[in-house]
């Protein structure tokens, strides 16, 4: 050990979080034309952010020389009533990355255990090492959260679950039904978040409303976004629900004035823009559809998603996903390697536009061929 070591032991073991790449940084390293660049990496919503917001933020705009207001009565007001719930059940965040980061800071001490799944959102590991927490990776089955093994998994000092639904990088779905036989079996001095970053692209049929059962589960989190569905990941604004005890916790941790004007402006207008979502949520069936037949068509094996994302196997070996991404983005295309999840044979691709699909689809075929 060497003697100018700064910070705890479970610090200095993280391994940075890897971000898609920005599409300034792959037209300097390629030397392309940024506008040539087409970035299907980071789930964005490829019709960018709606009107509504634009305008809201620009009416905003002069009062920012003010700090916002720390409490987002507006936005909370505006989230109690869409999700029926009272407005001290509600956390504002920096993204929801900055909810779950509250939850461990709020909920876990150094030492304590964490559970979530294999291929599950690689915030939750960091999260969990950046308090010390000790993180219990569970296997997954069939891509997806295993349920039974992560209730098998807790133990006396167990004091998170994260579960992500859809999941992200796999995109795959947990019916209702197993979420609340699990919230039922779990004891109630573990807290379960559930990340719900993907939910506003379930289609109707699939919704179900776990804001609902905020109000029978004292222990459950439930987090969401205006990061996809809405939009305005570049603005960052997420929220939590949950019964007034958690909520109070994670508010004694948080930043005074974690979600900045401009982000509360946008959001609410953001809430309100139904036509918006449902224009998302179409596009992005569309485009599923487009690249799971072009997928088949090229026999690429894939996980079917509910989220604005596919897991493509692009090879056979272990350094395939590598391989495949570089002479992607040779030709200007980000899309998003995932070997850091274990998946080294597997792209991570965001569904896009017709044409970014397209441009896509032509690209994966000549870097296979
Ligand atoms: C994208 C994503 C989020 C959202 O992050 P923000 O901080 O709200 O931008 C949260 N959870 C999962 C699983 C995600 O994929």
């Amino acid at each position: 050990m060497t003697s100018n070591v700064f910070g705890p032991e479970y610090v200095r073991a993280i391994a940075p979080y890897q971000a898609g790449k920005p599409i300034s940084e792959v037209a300097r390293e390629f030397g392309l034309d940024e506008a040539s660049i087409i970035k299907l990496a980071s789930n964005e919503n490829p019709l960018g952010m709606p009107d509504s917001a634009r305008k809201a933020m620009v009416d905003a705009m002069p009062e920012s020389g003010r700090y916002p207001d720390s409490n987002g009565f507006e936005l909370k007001a505006a989230l109690a009533r869409r999700y029926d719930v009272p407005e001290d059940w509600i956390t504002l965040g920096n993204g929801s990355n900055d909810v779950l980061e509250l939850a461990a800071h709020a909920l876990v001490r150094p030492g304590e255990a964490v559970i979530y799944s294999q291929y599950s959102f690689a915030v939750y590991p960091l999260a969990t090492q950046a308090v010390g927490g000790r993180g219990i990776n569970v296997p997954a089955r069939n891509f997806g959260h295993d349920l039974d093994a992560m209730l098998k998994a807790v133990t006396p000092d167990t004091r998170l679950v994260f579960i992500a639904n859809p999941n992200n990088p796999t995109g795959t779905l947990l019916p209702a039904a197993g979420i609340e036989a699990f919230l039922d079996a779990m004891p109630e001095r573990v807290v379960v978040v559930l990340d719900e970053a993907y939910n506003e692209y379930l289609h109707p049929l699939m919704q179900y409303e776990s804001a609902r059962w905020v109000r029978k589960y004292p222990n459950l989190l439930i987090s969401r976004t205006f990061s996809k569905a809405y939009g305005l990941a570049g603005l960052r604004v997420g929220f939590g629900i949950a019964q007034q005890e958690i909520t109070g916790l994670l508010n004694r941790v948080r930043q005074p004035f974690n979600v900045n004007s401009l982000a509360q402006a946008a959001a609410i207008a953001a809430l309100n823009d139904q036509p918006f979502l449902e224009k998302s949520a179409k596009l992005n069936a569309d485009g599923y559809r487009q690249l799971t037949e072009a997928f088949d068509r090229m026999r690429l094996e894939y996980v079917p998603s509910f989220g604005n994302f596919i897991l493509v196997r692009v090879g056979n070996d272990d350094e395939a996903g590598a391989r495949v991404n570089l002479a992607l983005l040779k030709k200007g295309i980000i899309v998003r390697p995932v070997g850091g999840y274990g998946l080294s044979r597997w792209l991570r691709v965001t569904i896009g536009l017709p044409d970014e699909n397209a441009a896509f689809v032509r690209a994966l075929g000549e870097a296979l061929a």
